[in-house]
C-alpha cells in the first residue's frame, strides 16, 4: 500500500468527526444538517489536498475547526453593523440616518405584538394607517394634511402621478436633477405618466418662462431642491413665493420636492440654514415632499404634506397601496417625529443631529487619544497622523457645505497598493471599518465614531495582508 493511500485512509469519516467531542459545539451552534454538510465538504477538500500531494491528513479537531470557521463566516450577516468613518454622515450606501433609541424601541414593540395599525381603538372600527402620523406632521409643518410612503422617490412618483398623470408638469431646466442611481427627474415624470415641460435654461429661469408654459393641460408646477449640486455665477431662479403666485393665478397646484427637508432650523446646530418644510408650506407650496432618512434622522420614508383635498386625491390613488409603509417603520416614524416636539433635547436624542453637531474639538481629542492604538494595529509599515479634515452631511443635503472634523490619516511607506490592501483588511473585520482614500492617504474621519471601545477591540484583531 503506497503512502498516499494510507494517508487517505487515515482521514476520519464524516460520522466519526460528528461524533467526536470536538464537534459538540459545532452541532450546538449550527445544527445537524449544516454541520454534516460542512464536515463533508472539509473532508472532501482534505481528500483532494492529499491526492494533490499534501503530506498529512488533518486531525478531527482540525476538520471541525475548518467547518466551524466556514459556517461562522457564512453565518455572518452581510448587513452587520460597521464603522462609518467615511466622513459622510448620511451615507446612502451605508444606510443613511441612524435611528433614535425611542424609535428603535417603538419599532421593536410593533414587531413583537399586534398593534392598531388600521384600527380605531375609540370605536372599534377600521382606522387609517396615516392617522398615526397625520396630526404630528400637521403640527410640525403647518400643512393641512399629510401622508407617508416608502421613500421620497415614491412620494414624488405618487404625487406627480396624482396631480399630473396624463397631463403636463412644468419644471425649470435648472432643476432637472439626477439624485443618483436611477432617480432622474425626467424618468420619474414619465413613469408617473406626466408630460415634462421644461422651461428656462440651465442657469436662468424667469417668472415669464413659467407663465407662458401654463395651459389647460398643465397638471402641476414642480419645484425641485437641487440637492446635490449648485449652479453658480450668472444664475436666477424663481423663488417659491413668486412661483406660488403664478400657480395660484393659473389655478394649478405647486409641488415642492425638498429632498432632504428639515423640520427645524439647522443653523442652531452650527449647520447652514436649509429651507424647512414649514417654510415651503408657508411660501405657498400646495404639496411638499421630503425624505425620512436624510436630515430628518428617521427610517427610510417619504412624506407628502400639503392641501387637504390634494392629499385626499393622493390617498385615493391605487398606487398608494403599492408604496405604503409597514407597521414597523410607521412606529419608528411616529416616535422620531415626536422627538421634534422637544427641540432642546433633539441633538441629544437624534443620532444624525448629534453626529452633525459634534464639536471638532471633541473629535480632535478622540483622534489623539486613539492614535497610538491605531498605529500599533496597522504596524510599522504605515504611519498614522491626527489631522483636520472635512465631513459631509451626505444624501444631497447642503452639498457644498462641509463640517470641520478630525481624522486619522494613514499613509504607507510603500505606496498606494499597500493602502488599498489595508482598506480591504479593515473591511474584512468582524465589524468592518470603512474609511476613504484621498490624496494618497487612508482617511478615517472620526466624526461618526461613537463606540470607541468597540472600535479599538475590533482593530486589535486586524490581520494585515502579507506585505507583497
Ligand atoms: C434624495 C432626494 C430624493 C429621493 O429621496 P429618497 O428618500 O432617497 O427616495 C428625491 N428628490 C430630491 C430632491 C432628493 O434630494
Amino acid at each position: 500500500m503506497d503512502s498516499k493511500t494510507s494517508r487517505l485512509r487515515a482521514l476520519p469519516s464524516v460520522d466519526a468527526v460528528l461524533k467526536s467531542n470536538e464537534a459538540a459545539l459545532l452541532l450546538e451552534r449550527f445544527g445537524q444538517k449544516a454541520a454534516t454538510a460542512a464536515v463533508r465538504l472539509m473532508l472532501s477538500e482534505a481528500r483532494a489536498e492529499l491526492k494533490a500531494g499534501a503530506s498529512d491528513p488533518p486531525s478531527t479537531a482540525k476538520v471541525v475547526e475548518r467547518a466551524f470557521a466556514s459556517l461562522a463566516n457564512d453565518d455572518r450577516s452581510t448587513l452587520r453593523p460597521l464603522f462609518n468613518l467615511t466622513g459622510t454622515v448620511l451615507h446612502t450606501n451605508l444606510g443613511r440616518a441612524l435611528i433614535a433609541e425611542a424609535a428603535i424601541e417603538a419599532a421593536v414593540a410593533a414587531m413583537r405584538d399586534p398593534v392598531a395599525l388600521e384600527y380605531d381603538l375609540s370605536n372599534g372600527k377600521r382606522g387609517e394607517r396615516d392617522d398615526h402620523i397625520r396630526a404630528l406632521l400637521r403640527e410640525l409643518t403647518g400643512a393641512e394634511d399629510a401622508t407617508v410612503v416608502n421613500n421620497n422617490a415614491a412620494a414624488v412618483l405618487l404625487a406627480l402621478n396624482t396631480l399630473a398623470g396624463g397631463r403636463e408638469a412644468i419644471v425649470s431646466r435648472g432643476e432637472l436633477i439626477e439624485i443618483g442611481g436611477a432617480f432622474r427627474m425626467p424618468d420619474i415624470m414619465s413613469r408617473a405618466g406626466a408630460k415634462l415641460v421644461e422651461v428656462g435654461t440651465t442657469n436662468r429661469t424667469h417668472p415669464n418662462d413659467y407663465r407662458s408654459a401654463v395651459n389647460a393641460a398643465t397638471g402641476v408646477i414642480l419645484k425641485v431642491h437641487t440637492s446635490n449640486y449648485r449652479i453658480m455665477g450668472f444664475t436666477t431662479e424663481v423663488a417659491a413665493p413668486e412661483l406660488a403666485e403664478i400657480a395660484t393665478e393659473a389655478r394649478v397646484p405647486l409641488m415642492n420636492d425638498l429632498g432632504s427637508g428639515s423640520l427645524i432650523d439647522l443653523s442652531q446646530f452650527g449647520l447652514k440654514r436649509e429651507p424647512t418644510v414649514r417654510d415651503a408650506i408657508s411660501e405657498g407650496a400646495d404639496i411638499v415632499t421630503f425624505s425620512g432618512d436624510k436630515l430628518l434622522g428617521g427610517p427610510q420614508a417619504g412624506f407628502i404634506v400639503g392641501k387637504r383635498e390634494l392629499i385626499a386625491a393622493i390617498n385615493r390613488n391605487p398606487m398608494k397601496r403599492a408604496l405604503r409603509v409597514d407597521k414597523i417603520r410607521l412606529a419608528a416614524i411616529e416616535a422620531t417625529l415626536k422627538l421634534y416636539r422637544d427641540p432642546d433635547r433633539l441633538a441629544e436624542r437624534l443620532p444624525t443631529l448629534r453626529l452633525l453637531a459634534r464639536p471638532q474639538a471633541d473629535i480632535a481629542a478622540q483622534a489623539k487619544r486613539i492614535l497610538p492604538a491605531v498605529q500599533s494595529a496597522v504596524g510599522p509599515g504605515f504611519s498614522v497622523q491626527a489631522r483636520e479634515c472635512q465631513s459631509q452631511i451626505g444624501s444631497g443635503a447642503l452639498p457644498l457645505d462641509t463640517i470641520a472634523s478630525f481624522c486619522l490619516a494613514i499613509s504607507s511607506n510603500s505606496g498606494g497598493l499597500a493602502l488599498e490592501r489595508l482598506s480591504t483588511d479593515l473591511r474584512r473585520l468582524e465589524r468592518p471599518v470603512i474609511g476613504r482614500l484621498e490624496d494618497g492617504a487612508l482617511i478615517l474621519d472620526l466624526r461618526c465614531l461613537t463606540d470607541e471601545a468597540a472600535f479599538l477591540s475590533v482593530l486589535a484583531n486586524l490581520n494585515l495582508h502579507d506585505p507583497a
